[in-house]
């Protein structure tokens, strides 16, 4: 605590004391990419599922080829094909091989593989005799075996993962069809200003384009939220008491609500008058971001307020927000990769404040790389050009005033 501020970590602890995990649909894998699993995967098939051959060659018996050298080659009578998918288990006696191709299940008579590499006359002829030249370093080489990754009944992957690609894939190898996944946060995204005009649109003195509701949308979809409305409503109250209405009540309820603007100290702040006894207004020691709005509807919707500089919005939903959305859909990790990296410059902080400082990561020595700055002008809230270049937040304690090059610097990674 310092000047009467709470910390991050007292308002984000009261985020997450009021999160419900949402409810879990089962589903098919295509339909899961993106979700949150909430039940633990177990493999029903291994992987892989029988012995087979890692390369193109021939199945064989070691002890037949144990001797092979270029001076004594070692011939072998071919007397199987073995695709990719054959479902073929030729006996071999001593001194017979069968031809194989990757993938494709090993004779039971078979205990290593020849690829064609080691053969005079690699695929040419290879449906006759095998002449191999060299003898395989031991006995099991390029045999590929029954479930050395998986086997059945394993967890491939535990409840509170999210699914994307690679785990997508690793489900299907396990030949798991289907996985119970969170439900999406149905969330509603509402800027207030009555200078907000949709960009594109004419505009008159004083009024500036809305950029604040892109930003929370994409952000809430980065973070498998489902963004349900997204509006903009001036400082007079009446639009932004009906659109709150909307959101809490009926069929298009949502379970979470974010505004930004309207939470500070001056007139006209329009969640401040509408909401000011639903929820609780903090001021956090953290740069930007301050001022935060924060509770729980009757209807159970969660409402974030966050202040309007935009890049007080785009902070205060990474701090806040993100991890509530996670929190929601049963995320196991609620936040974002942490690194530690040197100060390529030097920056001034507020003090008693955190710093959440828009920045980018030098990697001009790959060895090595840096964090500075996004824009050399500073750390405005306002400058919402500078969000456009940031890749991290780098974050700096509240005690520390002046960040000095070759300082470590905790450094928050966002994503593309
Ligand atoms: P407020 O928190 O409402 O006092 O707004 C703080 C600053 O952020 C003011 O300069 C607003 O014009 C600006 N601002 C508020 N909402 C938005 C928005 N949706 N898009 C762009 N700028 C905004
Ligand atoms: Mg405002």
């Amino acid at each position: 605590m310092s000047g009467g501020l709470r910390t991050v970590e007292e308002q984000l602890a009261d985020v997450l004391a009021a999160v419900r995990p949402l409810p879990t649909r089962t589903v098919g894998l295509a339909d899961a990419a993106g979700c949150v699993l909430r039940e633990a995967a177990v493999a029903r098939g291994g992987i892989p599922d029988f012995d087979n051959s890692a390369m193109d060659g021939f199945a064989v018996r070691f002890d037949d080829v144990a001797g092979a050298s270029p001076e004594h080659p070692v011939d072998l009578a071919v007397v199987a094909d073995l695709p990719a998918g054959s479902a073929d288990d030729p006996s071999l006696s001593p001194g017979q091989a069968a031809r194989i191709m990757t993938g494709a299940p090993v004779p039971t008579d078979a205990d290593t593989i020849v690829p064609f590499e080691d053969t005079a006359g690699g695929l040419d002829d290879s449906l006759t005799t095998a002449r191999v030249l060299a003898a395989p370093a031991r006995r099991g080489v390029f045999l590929r075996r029954a479930h050395d990754d998986i086997r059945p009944g394993d967890t491939v992957l535990d409840s509170g993962v999210p699914l994307g690609p690679r785990q997508l894939a690793a489900l299907a190898a396990a030949d798991i069809a289907r996985v119970t996944v969170s439900e999406a946060p149905h969330v509603v995204v509402i800027s207030t200003g009555s200078e907000l005009v949709e960009p594109g649109l004419p505009r008159s003195r004083g009024q500036i384009p809305e950029s604040n509701g892109l930003l929370l949308e994409t952000l809430v979809r980065q973070a498998g939220g489902d963004v349900v409305r997204r509006v903009h409503v001036d400082d007079g109250g009446s639009a932004f008491r009906r659109e709150i209405a909307a959101a809490t009540t009926g069929g298009s309820r949502a379970d979470v609500v974010i505004t930004s603007g309207g939470v500070s100290a001056g007139a006209y702040e329009v969640v401040k008058t509408e909401l000011g006894d639903a929820l609780r207004f903090s001021r956090v020691a953290m740069q930007p971001g301050k001022p935060q709005a924060f509770g729980v509807l009757p209807s159970g919707t969660l409402v974030f307020g966050l202040p309007g500089n935009p890049v007080s919005a785009a902070v205060s939903f990474d701090v806040f927000v993100r991890p509530a959305l996670l929190a929601l859909q049963g995320r196991s990790d609620l936040h974002r990769p942490a690194l530690r990296l040197p100060a390529a410059e030097s920056w001034h902080t507020p003090p008693g404040r955190r710093q959440y400082l828009p920045a980018v990561i030098d990697r001009s020595d790959p060895a090595r790389w840096r964090v500075r700055p996004a824009t050399p002008g500073g750390s405005g809230s306002h400058l919402a050009g500078a969000l456009a270049l940031a890749e991290a937040y780098a974050v700096v304690p509240a005690e520390t005033a002046v960040v000095e090059p070759g300082d470590l610097v905790e450094v928050l990674l966002l994503e593309g």
